[in-house]
C-alpha cells in the first residue's frame, strides 16, 4: 500500500512561480485547474506524482465525440487517472473525476477531458511521444523506456493514427501558403515528398518517392475548393513541381524558396571561381606571371550571408 506525501504550494513571492502554475506549465495543458499534487509510492516502490485537476467550467459536460455541451447522465463522481509524461524518474498521473454525459446524438459516454483522447488512459503528449519513438525503434524498446506494456505501444500508435486520419479533412482546410520539397533518406538512396503549411509551420502530408505522380496524389486528396484556396506555393525549380502546380492550382503564385536561391547562387559562384582558376593556369602555362588564384579569393555566397 502506498504512502502519500502532500506537496505544499509555494507562495508566489520573490519571483518564485507558484507550484500549481509551474505544474500547469510543465503539463502543457490549457483549460484546467490544478487542485493539488501528491507523491505516492506504488507497490513496486516507484514514486508517482499524482496531479489532481479539473477542467474549466466551460469545458465540462462535453461529448467526447462531437464536443457539444450535454446533460449530465449520473451524479456518481468516479475518480480516474491518466498517465502523463514522466517528470525525471517520477511517473506522472493526472487524476480527475470522470462523470458521464448523455449526448442526444452519441448516447451515454464519459465526458470529454482536455488532456486525453476518448477511451484513452494516457495524455495527448504521452501518446504523441510513444508514437514518435515507435517510428524510430522497436516496440519492445518503447515499452521499456516508457514503462508500459508491449501491447499498449501498439494500441497507442493505432489511436494516434486514427486521430490523425479523422483530422485529415480539417488539416487541408484553409490552406493558403504551402511549401513543397523532396528530402532524401537511407543515405540519399531514397526520396520522400513533403508538404508544409507555411502559416502554421506544420507538416501536412508526406509520401515516399518523388515526381509528378507522387505530388499529384497530394493534390487529388484535396477538394476543388481546397485547391482553389491555395494562393502561394514555394518549391525548388523542378519542372515536375511547376507542371503539377499549374495543373491543380492554376491561380496560385509559384515562389522560389530562399534556400534554393542561395544554393543556386553558390553554385554559380563556384563555376566563376573554376573559370578563373582555369584561366590563371592557362596564362601561367603560356609563361605569363600571374598571381596564384586561391579558392578562398571568392568567398562562398552562403558564408557571406550567414
Ligand atoms: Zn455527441
Amino acid at each position: 500500500m502506498g504512502i502519500t506525501v502532500c506537496i505544499e504550494a509555494m507562495q508566489e513571492r520573490n519571483g518564485f512561480v507558484h507550484t500549481k502554475s509551474l505544474l500547469k506549465r510543465l503539463l502543457r495543458i490549457g483549460d484546467i485547474v490544478i487542485e493539488n499534487a501528491e507523491i505516492e509510492a506504488s507497490n513496486n516502490n516507484e514514486d508517482m506524482l499524482i496531479i489532481k485537476v479539473r477542467p474549466l467550467s466551460r469545458n465540462r459536460q462535453r461529448c467526447p465525440k462531437c464536443g457539444k455541451r450535454c446533460q449530465g447522465y449520473d451524479s456518481t463522481h468516479k475518480l480516474r487517472r491518466w498517465r502523463s509524461l514522466d517528470f525525471g524518474s517520477y511517473r506522472v498521473y493526472i487524476e480527475a473525476f470522470a462523470p458521464r454525459i448523455e449526448c442526444p446524438e452519441h448516447g451515454v459516454l464519459v465526458a470529454k477531458v482536455p488532456w486525453a483522447r476518448h477511451d484513452s488512459d494516457y495524455t495527448y503528449d504521452f501518446e504523441t511521444a510513444v508514437t514518435w519513438l515507435t517510428l524510430h525503434t522497436t516496440a519492445q524498446d518503447v515499452a521499456e523506456y516508457f514503462r508500459i506494456k508491449w501491447h499498449t505501444v501498439g494500441s497507442i500508435a493505432q489511436r494516434v493514427q486514427k486521430s490523425l486520419e479523422d483530422e485529415q479533412e480539417s488539416r487541408f482546410d484553409n490552406l493558403v501558403k504551402i511549401g513543397i520539397d523532396e528530402t532524401s533518406y537511407k543515405k540519399g538512396h531514397k526520396y520522400m515528398t513533403v508538404i508544409v503549411n507555411h502559416e502554421t509551420g506544420h507538416l501536412i502530408w508526406a509520401k515516399k518517392g518523388h515526381g509528378k505522380e507522387i505530388l499529384s496524389d497530394f493534390f487529388n486528396i484535396l477538394t476543388p475548393e481546397q485547391r482553389a484556396n491555395i494562393k502561394f506555393v514555394t518549391a525548388d525549380g523542378a519542372r515536375w513541381i511547376a507542371e503539377c502546380v499549374k495543373d491543380f492550382c492554376p491561380n496560385a503564385e509559384r515562389c522560389i524558396d530562399p534556400f534554393h536561391v542561395v544554393a543556386w547562387a553558390n553554385d554559380s559562384l563556384d563555376e566563376v571561381r573554376k573559370q578563373a582558376v582555369r584561366k590563371a593556369k592557362n596564362e601561367a602555362a603560356e609563361g605569363k606571371t600571374v598571381e596564384r588564384t586561391k579558392k578562398k579569393t571568392i568567398p562562398s555566397f552562403r558564408n557571406m550571408l550567414y
